[in-house]
């Protein structure tokens, strides 16, 4: 793992980084899990400056202000839904990364958290999630040096253990 990089694993609404990313609907008007815990955190005026948005397409990312979190910044992504892997989902997460990070870059952020994009409720395989997370954020690190941090943020064990497991391997 690179030096600026970290696995945490706890609620990433509560973090005081820059950047905190939202694994949101194409909506982008709220929903469950991490997106349901980033709107309730943020308070109401997040999905007011959510609507005036048009939505966000699948693979692509949008910024709002972070309102009530601690987090100056929700970066917003839309995660593919996996269809067994024949749809381009690989791809697809991996822009998630791509496009989170170049936002973060264009907006001078200099610390962010990811949650494992697409792995609840759009059923990703975690490890193979996970994989494309530690790989696409450390090669964005290499030729983008003004962030500083990336955390990747775990809500239960499994995916704690899974993303310290998939960086032993790749280190
Ligand atoms: P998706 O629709 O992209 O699959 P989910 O919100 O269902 O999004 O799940 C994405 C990941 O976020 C899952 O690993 C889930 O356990 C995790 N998660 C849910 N709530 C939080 C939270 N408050 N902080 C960090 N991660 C969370």
């Amino acid at each position: 793992m690179s030096q600026q990089t970290s696995v945490i694993q706890g609620d990433i609404t509560q973090l005081p980084v820059d950047a905190i990313v939202n694994a949101a609907k194409n909506s982008l008007l709220g929903g469950g899990g991490v997106d349901g815990a980033i709107h309730r955190a943020a308070g109401p005026e997040l999905l007011a400056e959510c609507r005036l948005l048009n939505g966000c397409a699948t693979g692509e990312a949008k910024i709002t202000k972070g309102y009530q979190l601690p987090a100056k910044w929700v970066i917003h992504t839309v995660g593919p839904v996996w269809y067994g892997g024949d749809r381009g989902e690989d791809e697809t997460l991996g822009r998630c990364y791509r496009n989170s990070l170049t936002l973060a870059a264009q907006y001078q952020i200099k610390t962010i958290a990811f949650p494992a994009i697409s792995t609840g409720v759009y059923g990703f395989p975690l490890e193979r999630a996970c994989k494309i997370a530690i790989s696409e954020v450390n090669k964005f690190l290499h030729s983008h040096k003004s962030i500083e941090q990336v955390i990747f943020v775990c809500f239960g064990q499994s995916a704690y253990d899974c993303y310290l497991k998939v960086i032993r391997e790749l280190t």
